[in-house]
């Protein structure tokens, strides 16, 4: 098959765990018989540098007709102090924007091999990690109108959380479907004892459950969430939420797994086209060293051809080539462990591209 991905390799460590990503996905590429067509939009920091503006017309218009997109990550303490309106982040909410992005599917599951990596008590880890937040991505408080103004000789701020009943509707719908491809059971995560948004987050909720018997529904306020991801994980298959309790719980879940280099996350629209990336950031107190870990990335681009690219073997074999180089004890850094052999980024990254070709 013939496959065009738009690649966004972003700023910091985001061009070398990209490298890495295209590595793996050529050794798919290669195994497979396929032909993965690369196209580079730049978005963020260079973007900035380059062009003036986080996200140039023409880097939106490749990912728009591209089969999928693959994004490392962007930003930077270079670009901190520029004008707020062109600062990285904002290319990334217009991009989302642009690709009519509005549901955001993070994995917290862990890896067997790095169990010791968890925060948590082994008694916590020992009853399994294994959940999907459903965040919604283009509306709440990020999305609303913001504002500074100054009242009685003080300064005062305020940010719009606002949702329309479609937005709610559509990503509790995502939620349902993914409960559908799992275990069955959805958490809807909202704060309805205060927030009128939240009151009618659940009304739909409720609204939707019916047409979804096989899923068992429950609500929970988002601060006894937090409270439980510590303290029983085991308990939740997929939690759906608006847009910053999920951003909050998202970090919170993808940390009892272990390490912040090892987890991709995907962010879907209506059709099949995706934005995937890894959860953590630039990481610009390690970039140029080799020493960051692709895993993440490359879990994002296995994410890609399972849901965008439509090739479950294909991601099988990724995710198997990364159980199977950690097996052998292969580690960067920032998941070492006694025993085990220090690899830097680009080793890692051949590591598991060689290991893919040797997938059945
Ligand atoms: P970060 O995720 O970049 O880094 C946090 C810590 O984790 C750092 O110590 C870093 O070295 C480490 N780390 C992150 N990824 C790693 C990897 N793959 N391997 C090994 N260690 C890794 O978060 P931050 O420091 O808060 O942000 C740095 C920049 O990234 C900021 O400019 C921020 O705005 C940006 N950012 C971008 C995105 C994105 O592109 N989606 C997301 C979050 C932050």
């Amino acid at each position: 098959m013939e496959k065009h991905i738009a690649l966004i390799r972003g700023d910091g460590i985001g061009p070398e765990i990209m490298t890495q990503a295209v590595a793996v996905l050529d050794a798919v590429a290669e195994r497979f018989g396929h032909h993965f067509i690369y196209q580079d939009a730049p978005m963020g920091g260079s973007a900035i540098d380059a062009f003036g503006v986080p996200l140039p017309e023409s880097s939106l218009e490749t990912c728009l007709a591209s089969d999928s997109v693959l994004l490392s990550a962007i930003g930077g303490p270079k670009w901190d102090t520029i004008d707020p309106a062109l600062r990285p982040e904002k290319g990334l909410l217009a991009l989302r924007a642009g690709m009519g992005l509005y549901a955001n599917l993070r994995p917290a599951s862990l890896i067997p091999q790095l169990r010791e990596a968890s925060p948590l008590r082994s008694d916590i880890v020992d009853k399994g990690i294994d959940f999907m937040v459903v965040r919604e991505l283009i509306g709440g408080a990020y999305f609303g109108e913001h504002r500074t103004w100054t009242e009685d000789g003080q300064m005062a701020a305020s940010d719009l959380m606002a949702y329309r009943e479609s937005e709610i509707r559509r990503i509790v719908r995502v939620g349902f479907e993914t409960a559908m491809k799992r275990r069955g059971r959805l958490c809807s995560v909202d704060k309805a004892n205060v927030l009128d948004s939240s009151k009618l987050w659940r009304k739909i909720v409720n609204e939707m459950a019916p047409e979804y018997p096989e899923v068992e529904v429950r609500h929970m306020y988002v601060d006894n969430c937090a409270m439980q991801i510590v303290r029983d994980p085991s308990q939740f298959d997929v939690i759906v939420t608006e847009n910053l309790f999920g951003d909050i719980l998202s970090d919170e879940a993808s940390q009892i797994t272990g390490s912040i280099g090892m987890i991709p996350s995907s962010s879907l629209g209506e059709g099949s086209r995706g934005l995937y990336e890894p959860i953590h950031g630039s990481a610009p107190d390690i970039a140029g060293q080799d020493i960051a870990n692709p895993i993440g990335m490359i879990l994002a681009a296995a994410m890609m051809l399972r849901y965008s690219l439509d090739m479950p073997s294909e991601a099988d074999a990724v995710e198997q080539a990364v159980s199977a180089v950690l097996e052998r004890g292969l580690r960067t850094g920032d998941i070492s462990e006694p025993g085990c052999t220090a690899v830097g980024c680009a080793a890692m990254g051949q590591a598991i591209a060689a290991a893919v070709a040797k997938t059945r």
